[in-house]
């Protein structure tokens, strides 16, 4: 039964948007898909490419320059109401960084207004200086802290959105609300990557199975053996939060 499940993962723009290893995110849903017996493809689109949303299960968008941001965020304009349908229908996103800051209405920098999707309630605007750290959260999403690594010129103000998680240490949206990201429906919008999927493997297994409740109506997910990923973890955890609790 197992075997018959399939997942497909388009990866928007990796040709602009790939700064932080985001085929690792793409390799790890991949792989605990497989592991499970669930088929798992990834389909890559470059700026040319039509996208067709119906064929996808998660979409992840990832991070860029503010330069690569201004190039991709044209084209953005054109599947707009396309991802909105997508999202609306519940389709699984995974946005990292400048992929998260593109998920809003705009990111307005020092040299122009970045226009985003418009598909979650947020915006960002250029700080001082950039946030750069480890970062440790608790999110309501999983068990486990996540833990990643944040580096953007960007705060992000979600509005009376959910945030991804609470920040134990680290900057966050604006380095001052004490929140990090945003979730809107089956959305993630995130400032961390390492990447974020290997890290977190918790993260990942809720976005595969919030895409395969949408595609199968049941979202069964054989555990797996994580023990490498929850020493890796706690690692982190004490390192950054353990002695400031
Ligand atoms: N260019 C954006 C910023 O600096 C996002 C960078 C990124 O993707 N790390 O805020």
């Amino acid at each position: 039964m197992e075997g018959k499940r399939k997942i497909t993962i388009g990866h928007l723009y990796p040709d602009l948007l790939n700064l932080y290893g985001d085929r690792g995110n793409i390799a790890c849903m991949m792989q605990r898909c497989r592991w499970r017996g669930i088929e798992a493809e990834t389909i890559e689109y470059n700026l040319g490419d039509e996208i067709d949303f119906g064929r996808l299960d998660i979409v992840l968008l990832g991070g860029g320059s503010d330069r690569e941001q201004m190039i991709v965020c044209r084209k953005l304009q054109e599947i707009q109401e396309a991802f909105q349908a997508y999202v609306e229908d519940n389709g699984v996103v995974i946005a990292v960084c400048g992929g998260y800051q593109l998920l809003g209405k705009y990111y307005k920098t020092k040299e122009g207004v970045i226009q985003g999707l418009n598909l979650v309630d947020l915006y960002t605007e250029q700080g001082e200086g950039r946030l750069i750290d480890n970062i440790v959260l608790q999110s309501d999403l999983v068990k486990m802290p996540v833990a990643g690594f944040e580096n953007h010129g960007g705060r992000t103000y979600i509005n009376g959105n959910k945030p991804f998680g609470k920040v134990l240490y680290g900057s966050g949206n604006d380095g001052e609300s004490g929140y990090e990201g945003v979730v809107y429906k089956n959305v993630i919008g995130t400032y961390l990557h390492g990447p974020l999927l290997p890290k977190n493997p918790e993260v990942c297994d809720w976005l595969i199975a919030r895409a395969l409740e949408r595609k199968y109506g049941e979202s069964r997910l054989s555990p797996l053996d994580d023990s490498h990923e929850i020493e890796a973890n706690s690692y982190v955890y004490q390192r950054f939060v353990g002695g400031n609790q």
